[in-house]
């Protein structure tokens, strides 16, 4: 890429003003303003490409914009939009005075060893490394909030643990520090050597982007060949009802969406959410950064829920698990959330 232009010049160059992606956008959907879809965000990059705009007067929708990739999958001019976004915030957020949580944020997964320390009070996460074909990513803040996801994957594959290892730089590559985010997702494969199984939609994505996706494997796509071997959860004698909530950039990203699918039919009363595939607002730290926006993304997605009458709604990926859980809990809606990694573990079954 010429180093005095913001963007890739052949990546600017692929859309043909369509207009196929604007019903897939959450926030053209919401707002009905070309500005706020895929088509308008990405005249805006032009004009800043050709000098027209300057890239301050693009912020505001450099941060609404949830970088949810689902005008990717519908753009039939193949245009790498999540590539594109990464480069509009390293250039329009870097050296800005940011907000005071997104830099607490990256500070506390910048270096391995506070990483480590997120996840101090697991010993499972101090685990000798004995390396096998697999070893696990344990992830940054999962490891934190949720470090029974990553004991479940363990249990249910039977895979190895290496504590000392950092984060994969996703939120840093999605907050305005892509440099920063590849150094981080290339010292992580350092670190892991061989292949890596992550239970985060979103750190999968930006790892394989970095690595390679021959080295990353996300949860649902490894336990996918062991499908046949998997037995029922059941309550009150009958499967569980279930849904899942997709996560966009595994979906969008990496076009995993049919494996936990696969694993959820086979070991529950599963229904198809109908905005599986849409963005539940979390979209890394845009729920935190941009709370309100976040909850009127998720407003559509729990009426589905709440209709389904589900016994768990289930997510692939730790900021949607905590998404779901906050938004839910908020509106008195008694759906319970898990990871795949835990309610396949509730089955009991291939390690039974
Ligand atoms: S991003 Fe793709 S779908 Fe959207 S306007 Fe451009 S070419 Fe069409
Ligand atoms: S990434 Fe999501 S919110 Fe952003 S333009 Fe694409 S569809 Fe819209």
């Amino acid at each position: 890429m010429n180093q005095n232009l913001p963007f890739t010049p052949k990546l600017l160059e692929r859309c043909i003003s369509c207009g196929y992606c604007l019903p897939a956008c959450p926030t053209y959907v919401i707002t009905q303003e070309e500005i706020s879809s895929p088509r308008g965000r990405i005249n805006l990059m032009r004009a800043v490409q050709i000098g027209e705009l300057s890239i301050d007067q693009t912020l505001e929708q450099s941060s609404y914009c949830l970088g949810c990739r689902a005008c990717e999958s519908v753009c039939p001019a193949g245009v790498e939009y999540g590539t594109l976004l990464e480069e509009w915030r390293s250039a329009a957020w870097q050296g800005k005075n940011r907000n005071l949580i997104l830099k607490l944020l990256l500070f506390a997964v910048n270096q391995s060893w506070r990483v480590r320390l997120l996840g101090i009070f697991n010993p499972r996460n101090f685990q000798k490394s004995k390396w096998n074909e697999y070893s696990i990513m344990l992830g940054c803040f999962e490891r934190g909030l949720f470090p029974n996801v990553s004991a479940a994957a363990q249990k249910n594959l039977s895979i190895n643990v290496n504590g000392n290892q950092g984060c994969c730089g996703a939120l840093h590559a999605h907050n305005g520090e892509l440099a920063r985010g590849k150094e981080m997702a290339k010292k992580l494969g350092e670190q892991l050597p061989g292949k890596i199984i992550t239970t985060s939609g979103g750190c999968a994505a930006h790892l394989a982007s970095v690595i390679g996706k021959d080295r990353v494997f996300e949860y649902s796509e490894v336990l996918f060949n062991q499908v046949d071997l998997l037995k029922p959860v059941l309550i009150n004698g009958e499967k569980a009802r279930v849904a899942l909530q997709d996560s966009c950039h595994l979906r969008h990203g990496l076009q995993i969406y049919q494996q936990p699918r696969a694993i959820l039919k086979q070991i529950a009363d599963f229904v198809e959410l109908p905005g599986a595939s849409d963005c539940c607002g979390a979209a890394g730290t845009y729920a935190i950064l941009r709370a309100r926006d976040s909850k009127k993304v998720f407003d559509k997605k729990a009426k589905e829920i709440e209709k389904l009458n589900l016994d768990f709604i289930i997510s692939v990926n730790p900021g949607c698990t905590r998404q779901l859980a906050t938004q839910l809990k908020r509106r008195k809606i008694k759906t319970k959330v898990m990871h795949i990694a835990e309610f396949v573990a509730l089955s009991n079954s291939i390690n039974a």
